[in-house]
């Protein structure tokens, strides 16, 4: 067995390729270097797991993430591919019956750590095999631009120099092009080809809304999510990670906080509930980020705002990445916008590094107050132009109303000038809502001109207002007066009414109680009601077979597999093996049981 295609069919259950799979395979098989740029969830594994079965000899895959080999290798396992992995995780003993495996060629995939690759004698070893392809696996581990650099991985240039005729593929899901530039370099790839797949996530639906009454917001959307897979609930720190999480709790979820701070064993427990039950949500820091690489992760929600686009691509880029429809959500407010400044202007970063903290935490909140498809602006964020709006996006799927805000502005602005550029958004928009707070009356800000000139909006609408001048760089944020608002540099012209500004429109409290209100997105039903049943049942079915075997469930079936399942309802094996994912191995392991399972859900009803 040869033939890419057919490994693809045969082992892995899929008709087809996807997207530059394909070119890559072809590529490798035939022997020469790539380095392959695709997003999470795009498909990097098969791009180096049918090459290594296509190939005489077995191929042997570098990776940093120890703590997922063992399940890669069971997965693999169950697919009726021989795969192993050596780490520091192994005895003495099973190390060596993997060393007789490797000189035998009685073995499809190796995993190896990198410090393993140039621990004593085991390049020796390797020459003694047969190896069919090297894999370099999370490769932009070799860059020092990104935050996950490996010493260790500089030193795998050396396997061009000792293996020149064995190909070598080096994948990441990171794309930008100084790290790209290092990956070739370092690891001695410059003549590789390098294939760029598009970074578009579709199956991912975007939503960002203003921070009102964050917990009562968590709440509604996850009301509105299905309880299996699993979510991750992002904040900025322990104490929210671990409040939040109680909060859950109390709802009924089944939620856990994660942070650096919880001893190692606790976070490993953590990690470990978090790849296998079906239904449960980590609250996390982002301390809980690499080696997450659960597939059926349907929501991330961020509490506070990312540090960068690039830091909100990839923690949201965990979700979906069994390509099913999922959802990322986040809340924000003025405050958060003045946090992050000053944990960029308070740090000991040199200034030019600051400036780029800066132009990025602008690209950020850009992204989130515009008034178009977030899709296309994330998408040209990364260099990519994407002609249409998505579709699936909180602002195609309800678009928010545009209007000159002009005067508005002009208000907001001259409240913060007024009152002395000394107070925060709260203090601000109560003047401008003419409150008669004691703290309004004790300032005499009662009393000034602009008391009041903002009644006709709620507080709601006035901050969404403030967060798009603040986007704009029309509002700063004083850092030495926390969170006080000052006057950005240009706006005198719009004081002066010589420039106009353009604002979405917020939907006010009151609208927001009667409709569904602008910002609630319709999320896409994956499974039709009338399957829903089926589904459900062949989900528990897969839950008690992952447990009787210690394994996650989406080793045994994807959901996407069970979708198919649940619509299609075969009644035969053979109409079990047509369905996606279903390979000869998991044919024979599991179609039987759920063939049966299938006909007596449908006898029963
Ligand atoms: P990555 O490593 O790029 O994050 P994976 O290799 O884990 O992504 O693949 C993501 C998901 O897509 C997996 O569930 C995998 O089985 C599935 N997949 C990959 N290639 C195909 C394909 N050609 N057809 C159908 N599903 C695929
Ligand atoms: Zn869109």
């Amino acid at each position: 067995m040869s033939d890419p295609q057919q490994i693809l069919q045969d082992v892995f259950g899929y008709a087809a390729f996807r997207g530059a799979q394909a070119a890559i395979v072809d590529h490798v098989v035939e022997g020469g270097d790539a380095l392959v740029l695709m997003p999470t969830g795009g498909g990097k594994s098969l791009c180096y797991q049918i090459p290594a079965l296509a190939r005489a000899g077995f191929g042997v895959v570098v990776s940093p993430l120890i703590a997922l080999m063992q399940d890669q290798v069971r997965a693999l396992d169950e697919l009726g591919v021989k795969a192993r992995a050596i780490n520091s995780s192994i005895s003495g003993q099973e190390r060596r019956e993997v060393e007789r495996m490797m000189r035998q060629g009685d073995l499809d995939l190796l995993y190896v750590a990198p410090e393993r690759i140039f621990a004593e004698g085991f390049l020796d070893l390797l020459s003694e095999c047969r190896i069919g392809v090297f894999a370099i696996d999370e490769a932009h581990c070799v860059s020092q631009w990104g935050h996950d650099f490996r010493p260790e991985y500089l030193k795998l240039a050396v396997l061009a120099d000792r293996f020149p005729n064995v190909p070598r593929i080096a994948v990441t899901a990171t794309a930008d092009s100084a790290t790209r530039r290092d990956i070739l370099e370092r690891l001695s790839m410059e003549h590789a080809r390098v294939f760029v797949a598009s970074f578009d996530r579709p199956n991912i639906q975007y939503r960002i809304g203003p921070k009102i009454a964050e917990r009562k917001q968590l709440h509604e959307f996850l009301t509105e999510q299905d309880r299996g897979g699993a979510g991750i609930v992002y904040c900025l720190s322990r104490d929210r990670t671990e409040s939040i999480a109680a909060f859950l709790v109390e709802k009924g979820y089944e939620a856990l906080p994660y942070h650096a701070g919880l001893d190692a064993g606790l976070r490993s427990r953590t990690l470990e509930r978090f790849l296998r039950e079906d239904g449960i949500i980590v609250v996390a820091t982002i301390a809980f980020g690499l080696g997450i690489n659960r597939p059926d992760v349907r929501f991330v929600a961020h509490l506070d705002l990312p540090r960068s686009l690039e830091a909100y691509y990839q923690e949201t880029g965990r979700a979906g990445r069994d390509g099913e429809p999922s959802t990322v959500w986040m809340v924000y407010g003025a405050e958060d916008i003045a946090k992050i400044r000053s944990f960029i202007e308070g740090s000991d970063a040199a200034e030019e590094q600051k400036r780029v903290e800066r132009r990025k935490l602008d690209a950020l909140l850009g992204f989130c107050e515009t008034a178009t498809c977030r899709r296309q602006v994330l998408l040209r964020y990364f260099g990519e132009d994407r002609p249409e709006p998505c579709g699936n996006c909180d602002r195609c799927l309800s678009p928010v109303e545009t209007f000159d805000g002009t005067v508005e502005a002009q208000k907001l602005l001259s409240t913060i000038y007024r009152t002395g550029e000394r107070f925060g958004a709260g203090h601000v928009i109560d003047v401008l809502r003419g409150s008669d707070s004691e703290k309004i009356r004790r300032f005499g800000h009662d009393t000034l001109s602009v008391h009041g000139v903002g009644k006709d909006r709620d507080d709601i609408q006035w901050r969404s207002i403030l967060r798009q001048l603040i986007a704009a760089g029309l509002v700063e944020t004083d850092l030495e007066a926390y969170g006080a608002l000052k006057l950005g540099p240009e706006v005198r012209a719009i004081l002066r009414g010589e420039r106009h500004v353009l604002l979405t429109r917020e939907a006010s409290r009151k609208e927001r109680r009667t409709a569904a209100g602008p910002g609630r997105a319709a999320r896409k039903a994956a499974i039709p009601d009338g399957d829903r049943g089926l589904f459900e049942h062949l989900r528990t079915l897969r839950r008690q077979l992952a447990e009787e075997r210690q394994l996650p469930p989406y080793t045994v079936f994807h959901d996407a597999t069970l979708r198919e399942m649940a619509a299609r309802r075969p009644r035969t094996l053979d109409a079990f093996a047509a369905l996606p994912g279903v390979g000869t191995a998991k044919l024979a392991h599991y179609g039987e049981t759920f063939v049966q399972a299938i006909r007596a859900f449908a006898a029963g009803n």
